[in-house]
C-alpha cells in the first residue's frame, strides 16, 4: 500500500512522475492543480474563486484546499493507495493531512522531494506549452510538438498557462521557498523524506523515484 506525497517546486516534473508511478503501482493520482484547473474549465464556483490566486502565482487558501483533498482521499479509489501531487503546500495543510489520515488510522508511507536548480525550473516553466483541448504538455526545446503550437494528440492549439507567464513563475518560486520548502524539515523529522535529483531525463528520474519508493516501503510497516 502506497500513500505518498510528492513535494517539489513548480516545474520540477513531479506531475509527470506522479502519473507514471500511479499507473505502475495502480494507485490514485491526486493532483490538486489538475482538480482546480478542471473546476475552472467547468466554471464551477471553486474554479472562479481559485483562478485569481492561481493566475498571480499565489496559493489558494488552506481551508479551500484542505476541504477539497479531504473529500478526494475519502473516495473509493484512494483506498488502494494514492499519490498526492501538489498537496500539502503549507504547514497547516500538512497538519490537516495528518489529521485526515489519522481519522481512518492511516499514515503516509513516504514523501518524495524532487529537486532541480532554479535556472532549470525557470527554463522548464517558461518553455512549457499546454494543449487547450486535452491538457497534454509540451516544451518548446525539450519536447516540441510536431507542428508549431498544435497538439500532437488532439490537434488543438497550444497555449502558455497564465501561471507560466514570467511574473507568475517568479512569484510561484518565491511562494514555494517561503511556504512549501519548510515541509521538507517537517517530514524529515518523521523519517519519511527521500530526495530525488530531477534534473535528469524523465526515465532516469522515474527509476530514482521507484528506488526511493521501494526504500521507503522497506522502512515503513506495510498497511
Ligand atoms: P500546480 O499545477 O500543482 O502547479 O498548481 C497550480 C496552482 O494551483 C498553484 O500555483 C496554486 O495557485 C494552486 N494550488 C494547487 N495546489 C495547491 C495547494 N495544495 N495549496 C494552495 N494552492 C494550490
Amino acid at each position: 500500500m502506497l500513500r505518498l506525497v510528492f513535494l517539489g517546486p513548480p516545474g520540477v516534473g513531479k506531475g509527470t512522475q506522479a502519473v507514471r508511478l500511479a499507473v505502475a503501482e495502480s494507485v490514485a493520482h491526486v493532483s490538486t492543480g489538475d482538480m482546480l484547473r478542471e473546476a475552472i474549465a467547468e466554471h464551477a464556483a471553486l474554479g472562479l474563486a481559485a483562478k485569481e490566486f492561481m493566475d498571480r502565482g499565489e496559493l489558494v487558501p488552506d481551508e479551500v484546499m484542505i476541504g477539497l483533498v479531504s473529500d478526494r482521499v475519502a473516495k473509493p479509489d484512494c483506498s488502494r493507495g494514492f499519490i498526492l501531487d501538489g498537496f500539502p503546500r503549507t504547514l497547516p495543510q500538512a497538519e490537516a493531512l495528518d489529521a485526515m489520515l489519522a481519522e481512518t488510522r492511516q499514515d503516509l508511507t513516504g514523501v518524495i522531494a524532487f529537486e532541480a536548480t532554479e535556472v532549470e525550473l525557470i527554463r522548464r516553466l517558461g518553455g512549457r506549452r499546454t494543449c487547450s483541448g486535452c491538457g497534454a504538455t509540451f516544451h518548446i526545446e525539450s519536447k516540441p510538438p510536431k507542428l508549431a503550437n498544435v497538439c500532437d494528440n488532439c490537434g488543438s492549439a497550444l497555449m502558455t498557462r497564465d501561471d507560466d507567464q514570467p511574473d507568475a513563475i517568479r512569484r510561484r518560486l518565491q511562494v514555494y521557498h517561503e511556504k512549501t520548502e519548510p515541509l521538507e524539515t517537517y517530514y524529515r523529522g518523521r523519517a519519511l523524506l527521500r530526495c530525488v535529483d530531477a534534473t535528469l531525463g524523465p526515465d532516469d528520474v522515474f527509476q530514482s523515484t521507484l528506488a526511493s519508493v521501494r526504500a521507503s516501503q522497506g522502512e515503513q510497516p506495510i498497511a
